[in-house]
């Protein structure tokens, strides 16, 4: 049985007080939440350490939304993934479209960030996915390929069971449309057969969560799809009855 997942990127959004305030608010609201989904938030670097105060024992998991490339040293500005592992932070979102797009994140750096992460414990949520241009011109099954291939096809099996995938085609991130669920299973399925290649048959204990304008009104079609094992949520992560809501969507 694959794990259901809700993940909650706020990505620059909140101050460490209002941060504190949602993660309050979430913890509060954990009876509310389907025991058989695993709730992830994952706040800015400034609120992790008070985040994670807040939820300890609620059972909502934490996440960082990057780590450096390197393991420590001179690299003003980052955030190494063993100082994420000192919070303690189990999960790491790593290949954002953002970061892709506006930081140069390549695979070739998402290769030592993966293998870092996976080096201090930490289970990394790979993002994948195409923009319109791609989609339009038939392109997305190679782009997409190709971020699973050039990323995850370096780990081993015990290092790839601790990853969860992440499909957020970039034209539904933000902009209010999402994937219909048809189009998103196709995805989903096409990953999992990706995977497949190369790890058999434990592509099928890979949770893929979808992400692009999900919300409480659509998030139900997108879970009944076979492939689709939860979502990873932006804008609607920041409502704690939105997010909640989407928890109750399977
Ligand atoms: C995201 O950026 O991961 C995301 C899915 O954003 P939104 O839900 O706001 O489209």
């Amino acid at each position: 049985m694959r794990k259901k997942i809700v993940a909650g990127n706020w990505k620059m959004n909140t101050n460490v007080k209002e941060g504190v305030e949602l993660a309050k608010a979430l913890a509060g609201r954990m009876s509310e939440v389907p025991s058989d989904v695993k709730l992830i938030i994952a706040p800015p670097f400034t609120h992790l350490t008070s985040v994670a105060d807040i939820i300890k024992g609620s059972g909502i998991a934490l996440s960082a939304q990057n780590c450096a490339d390197q393991s420590k040293g001179a690299y003003t500005g980052e955030v190494s993934a063993a100082m994420l592992a000192s919070v303690p932070v189990e999960f790491c979102i790593l290949g954002h479209s953002e970061r892709r797009q506006y930081y140069e994140e390549t695979n070739e750096k998402l290769v030592k960030k993966i293998a870092l992460a996976l080096s201090e414990n930490i289970n990394p949520i790979l993002c994948v996915g195409e923009n319109l241009e791609e989609r339009e011109s038939g392109k997305l099954f190679d782009v997409i390929g190709a971020e699973i291939r050039d990323v995850l096809f370096t780990l081993s099996p015990e290092q790839m069971a601790k990853v969860i995938v992440a499909y957020e085609p970039i034209w539904a991130i933000g902009t209010g449309k999402t994937a219909t669920s048809d189009q998103a299973e196709e995805i989903h399925a096409f990953i999992r057969k990706t995977l497949s290649e190369k790890f058999g048959a434990l592509a099928d204990e890979i949770s893929i969560l979808y992400g692009g304008s999900c919300k409480p009104a659509n998030a139900k079609e997108l879970f009944a799809m076979k492939d689709i094992d939860g979502g990873l949520i932006g804008g609607a992560a920041l409502k704690a009855d939105d997010f909640i809501a989407i928890s109750q969507s399977y």
